[in-house]
This record gives structure tokens, C-alpha cells and sequence, in this order.
């Protein structure tokens, strides 16, 4: 009996009223009102759920991104290999884990439970795959009967073992990994396993989940900026353009034209409030 492990994502929780902690958030911000008029205002319903969206989404479109902090999602998930959870403890902002211990949790079972990706079922090598944990199963069980503690056992334990994380994320955080993990350069069971994640998001929020996106989403960057050779092997590249496209389209059609920036740009730059201040003009 095969004992492949099979990824498991559900969203436990999310910190109550997302969207109308993004709106107040965001107005807090462009309004003479205290938060708390804003929140009275809310809470008597004297702002349309309707106009909430629309803020948000507004507000959405612009660099303005740290409000999207305090929108706050719990995950629980289950059964990704050691190999994904590598990648995703990479991520270091805005995103809290907790993972199953191979010190604390003894594996006992007979057979070692393992990931396996597709590429092996192709290429046909599927029972070499399993012999080999077969073979590190008995291993790793007699390692612990030999007395050799499992912080020590599980050196014998390879990429393909699952793992269990219980994690928090904000939006802004999660709006980030889509646009590394959901684009089709991220690995295979992290672009999965994310997937996942947003559709999960979905489910109870789509206002916010229609932002999470790969970064060459419409609503995210809207290109691609990977390099041409990976652009062209994407299948979603059909109806996304790539950077140098960008480029070319503003050589060939802006009224203006870049060139690299020099010292006499920087110092525009610098000195762009003196030349517009009033002392100046008079
Ligand atoms: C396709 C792909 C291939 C990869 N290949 C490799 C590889 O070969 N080897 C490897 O080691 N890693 C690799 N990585 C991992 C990658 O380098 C990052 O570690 C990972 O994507 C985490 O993302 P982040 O740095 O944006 O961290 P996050 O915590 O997700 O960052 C959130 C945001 O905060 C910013 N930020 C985070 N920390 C700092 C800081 N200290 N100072 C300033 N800004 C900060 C980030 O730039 C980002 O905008 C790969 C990732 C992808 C998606």
C-alpha cells in the first residue's frame, strides 16, 4: 500500500471585518475624520458595503500597501514535502510558522509517508521511488530502536518527507508570495500548494482574493518581468506581455524617450521643490 502524502490547505481563520478594517485603515489616511468617527460611520452601516469595495479597490491600485497589514489570515497545511517547506520558511515578512518537529514527532509508521512529484509516475520510475523509502523506512525504525534519538534518525529522512506548518499571514505578505509563488517559475507543489491558499481566500473573501495574483496578473504588475527565454515557455505568456515589449512600444510610440539617467536628471530631481516654490516664481 502506497503511502503518498496528499497536500491538505484550509483557511482556519481570518481577523474579523477585513474589508472594513482596509477601508478604515486606508481613510484614515485621506480623511480630516478620527478613525473612530470613521469606525462610527461604518459600524451605523452609513457606508455601502458597495463603496467600501470601491475604495479598497482604488486604493489597491496604488503603491499605498501597508494598510493591507492589517488584514490577517491563519492557515492550517498539511502533507507538503520537506523540500516545499525549504521555500516557504524563506518568506520572513509579515508571515509567522510553525512546523512539525522531526525532534519532537517520532514517525513510527511501517512505511515512511512521502510526496512524490508527477515526473517520477512519468518517467516510470515510481517503484524505485518507493523501494528507496521502503529501504529508508526500515532504516530510520531501526535507527530509533537502536536508541539513536529522532533529532538524530531523521538524518536519514529525505526531501520527500511531509511536513505540517500552522501559519499567519497578512495580506500584503500573501499578495507578495502569489506574486513570486503563483508565477510559473516557482516550483510545482509551492504553486500548488498556494493555489490553494488563494482559493481558500476565495471561498469567504473574493473582493480581496481577486488581487492574488502571479506578479504579471492584471491586477498585480501586469507584465512579466522574467527573462524573455522563461517568458516564452510560460503558457499564460499569451495573454501577458513581457517588459521588453513595454520598452519597445514606448521607443516606438511615446512622445518621450528614456535614456539612462544621468547627473543632470539627478539634480532635477533634487532640486524640483525649489524650483517650484513660491520664493522661486516671484
Ligand atoms: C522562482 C524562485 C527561485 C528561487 N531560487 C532560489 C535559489 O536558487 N536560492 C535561494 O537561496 N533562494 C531562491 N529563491 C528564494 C528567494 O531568494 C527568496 O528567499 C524567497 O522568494 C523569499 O522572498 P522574499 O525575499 O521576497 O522574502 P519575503 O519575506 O516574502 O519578503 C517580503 C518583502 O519584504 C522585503 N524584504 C524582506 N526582507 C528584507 C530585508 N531584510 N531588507 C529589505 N527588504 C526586505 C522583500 O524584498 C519583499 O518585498 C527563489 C524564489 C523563487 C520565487
Amino acid at each position: 500500500v502506497s503511502n503518498e502524502a496528499k497536500v491538505q490547505v484550509k483557511l482556519i481563520d481570518f481577523a474579523k471585518s477585513p474589508l472594513e478594517k482596509l477601508y478604515a485603515a486606508f481613510r484614515t489616511c485621506y480623511s480630516s475624520e478620527t478613525p473612530i468617527e470613521i469606525w462610527q460611520k461604518i459600524e451605523a452601516e452609513k457606508i455601502s458595503r458597495e463603496k467600501i469595495r470601491e475604495f479598497i479597490g482604488e486604493r489597491l491600485k496604488t503603491g499605498h500597501a501597508s494598510p493591507l497589514e492589517q488584514v490577517v489570515f491563519w492557515f492550517a497545511i498539511a502533507n507538503v514535502s520537506r523540500s516545499l517547506s525549504h521555500q516557504f520558511v524563506r518568506h520572513r515578512i509579515g508571515i509567522s510558522f510553525e512546523q512539525q518537529s522531526q525532534r519532537y514527532v517520532k514517525f513510527k509508521q511501517d512505511k515512511l509517508a512521502f510526496v512524490m512529484p508527477e515526473s517520477w509516475e512519468r518517467a516510470g520510475m515510481r517503484e524505485e521511488f518507493e523501494g528507496l523509502l521502503d529501504k529508508t523506512s526500515d532504516l530510520y525504525a531501526r535507527a530509533l530502536k537502536a536508541g539513536i534519538p529522532a533529532e538524530d534518525a531523521r538524518f536519514v529522512l529525505p526531501n520527500a518527507a511531509p511536513t505540517n506548518f500552522h501559519v499567519m499571514v497578512n495580506f500584503a505578505e500573501m499578495l507578495h508570495i502569489c506574486d513570486l509563488r503563483l508565477c510559473v517559475r516557482a516550483q510545482w507543489e509551492i504553486r500548488r500548494m498556494v493555489a490553494l491558499m488563494r482559493a481558500e481566500i476565495k471561498r469567504v473573501l473574493p473582493e480581496i482574493a481577486v488581487f492574488l495574483q502571479p506578479k504579471c496578473g492584471e491586477n498585480r504588475m501586469g507584465y512579466c518581468d522574467e527573462s524573455l527565454d522563461e517568458y516564452l515557455k510560460c503558457p499564460i505568456s499569451k495573454v501577458r506581455p513581457h517588459k521588453a515589449a513595454i520598452f519597445e512600444m514606448y521607443e516606438k510610440y511615446g512622445s518621450r524617450k528614456s535614456k539612462p539617467l544621468s547627473e543632470t536628471e539627478f539634480r532635477v530631481v533634487e532640486e524640483v521643490e525649489t524650483l517650484d516654490s513660491p520664493a522661486k516664481k516671484t
